[in-house]
């Protein structure tokens, strides 16, 4: 009988340890791979045992405890799988065997002590490694083990009580039945108990990576903030709450200054050192409910629920502080431009982010290292236009391409503006761009002279022309004669895009050609 459940709970370990590549339950077929032989012998010696085979059965039934063990040790991670004790509690069962040989009663009751031991060792193996067996299944190994060491216990004082009562062969007598007995129904229960938590730890560890996994989803690896991904969702759902009991919610997107810069002086490691500071800094600077994720490259988002824009615009100022007062090692000061906008009622995410992308660019473009606010308001929810200088439009030349890129930002300022705005409020706006357009038609003709451009004279007119057209309209915009969506397209067929369709292309050739030549020959490549 021993045997027979030997070998199939052997078959089955051997078969789940083949499936699963898995080291501990190699083990554990071992432990019954000894169970069987320790069968085997017992049951073939029958009553005429040689000291030999009995201490051969002996040995065989303390390695099964030890492997069951050994087996649970591996499957939990213990640094030890096999630690050096194991070796010496087989030594001692040898030299029980060899002391007690001649006296049965000694040994047997030697040995229902030794599988007390041994089953306190898979208890201390169950509690030492990685928690990730159940608590149900660790329960269940308590009880098993305790009722084995009750049932040796017992074994012990059977044999003490029964020691005057003549042979101690194990199928003559009460002790002998009784041990037959234990040792089935033990070798059922642990069978079953080690692939339970095997199957236990099994699931541990998938929950276990689940867990790491879904982390990693949702976490940004380098500065631990949560990723791109992660805000989406929970932007959405803070939005979606704010609407639900009518609370202000703003946002404050943070982009470091000249980082590009970091990079190339010092390094992309120092670089990745200054962002995960940069990343703590800000997120020592929210409250608790605020949260800060990673919006991409050197940008963080911090999403503020029950913040209205000033109050936005207070924690941003703090947060600007903290890291342009900030040091690090080798690099020095990095300073960053932070953007704020509030939440509008009823407004989705592309519309918020948009609108906080704005801000941000306004902030750079006031200086950097600065705060910049744009309130639902201020924002036309309908400027569905995108100004952006197409790669076909690109002159080649950086300086050229940097300064078209600016004309087109002031530009999309102005469709961005409510098409009601008061004329008294677009003052700012207007001065910007006309001294924009009047350094870069300077830049761009002073370019084209060094190059040799032949129809320089006829384009350096239509420059004259088209900022004299931009005064006279920008006037009647100020006084309140033209209307705001008139201006815009004059702004964009005429000064800028079309300008650029129209007629830099025509000088296109030349300094896509000499790019690097160009700047060999005194086109500037980088702005003065
Ligand atoms: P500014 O924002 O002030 O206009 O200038 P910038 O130089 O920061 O501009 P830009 O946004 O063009 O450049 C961002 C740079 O950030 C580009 C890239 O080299 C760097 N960057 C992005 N992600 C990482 C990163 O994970 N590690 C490091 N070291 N650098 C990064
Ligand atoms: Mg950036
Ligand atoms: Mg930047």
């Amino acid at each position: 009988m021993l045997i027979l459940v030997s070998a199939a709970v052997a078959l089955i370990a051997v078969a789940f340890a083949a499936f699963r590549r898995e080291r501990s339950l190699y083990i554990y077929a071992a432990a019954y791979v000894c169970a069987g032989l320790g069968s085997t012998i017992m049951l073939w010696q029958g009553s005429r045992g040689s000291l030999l085979s009995v201490s051969a059965a002996s040995l065989l039934d303390a390695a099964f405890q030890l492997c069951l063990a050994w087996g649970l040790r591996t499957s939990l991670g213990h640094p030890r799988p096999w630690p050096r004790r194991f070796g010496l509690y087989l030594a001692i069962c040898l030299l029980c065997q060899i002391l007690f040989g001649g006296a049965s009663m000694l040994r047997a009751a030697s040995m229902s002590l030794f599988a007390i031991l041994l089953a306190a060792e898979f208890l201390v193996a169950l509690e030492g490694g990685r928690p990730t067996i159940a608590a149900f299944m660790r329960r269940s190994a308590w009880v098993v083990a305790l009722v084995y060491m009750g049932g040796f216990m017992l074994r012990f004082i059977l044999i003490l009580a029964f020691r005057d009562s003549g042979a101690m062969a194990m199928d003559q007598d009460l002790v002998g039945s009784y041990t037959v007995g234990l040792l089935v129904f033990f070798s059922v229960l642990w069978g079953g108990l080690v692939i339970g938590l095997d199957i236990s730890a099994l699931l541990g560890e998938l929950e276990r990576r689940n867990r790491s996994l879904a982390e990693l989803a949702t976490t940004d690896k380098l500065t631990g903030l949560g990723n791109r991904h992660h805000l989406e969702s929970v932007v959405a759902a803070e939005m979606e709450r704010a609407g639900r009991y009518p609370q202000p919610l703003s946002l404050v997107l943070l982009d470091l200054d000249h980082f590009k810069h970091v990079n190339d002086a010092w390094g992309h490691e120092r670089g990745d050192g200054v962002l995960v500071r940069a990343a703590s800094l800000s997120r020592g600077m929210i409250r608790d409910t605020d949260r800060i994720f990673r919006w991409g490259g050197e940008e963080f988002l911090v999403l503020a629920p029950h913040t209205d824009l000033d109050g936005a615009a207070v924690l941003a100022e703090k947060i600007r502080r903290a890291l342009s007062d900030e040091l690090h090692p080798k690099v020095g000061t990095v300073t960053a431009s932070l953007g704020v906008t509030q939440w509008k009622p009823g407004e989705g995410l592309g519309e918020l982010f948009r609108r906080v992308d704005r801000a941000l660019y306004r902030a750079k473009r006031g200086g950097r290292n600065r705060v910049a606010c744009l309130g639902p308001e201020e924002y036309s929810q309908q400027s569905l236009v995108r100004l952006e200088l197409q790669a076909e439009l690109e002159s080649g030349n950086r300086l050229i391409d940097d300064e078209h890129r600016v004309l087109l930002e002031l530009a999309q300022d102005f469709l961005d503006l409510p098409p009601d705005s008061p004329p008294s409020t677009l003052g700012p706006y207007f001065q910007r761009l006309i001294d924009t357009a009047v350094r870069h038609f300077a830049d761009e003709e002073g370019l084209l002279s060094l190059a040799a451009f032949p129809r320089l004279a006829e384009h350096a007119e239509l420059h004259r022309r088209l900022v004299a057209e931009l005064n006279g309209l920008g006037s009647r915009l100020l006084a309140g004669q033209m209307d705001l969506g008139e201006f815009c397209g004059f702004l964009v067929d005429d000064l800028i895009l079309g300008h650029i369709q129209a007629e830099d292309v025509k000088f296109f050739a030349l300094t896509r050609v000499t790019g690097p030549k160009g700047a060999a020959r005194g086109m500037r490549s980088t702005p003065p």
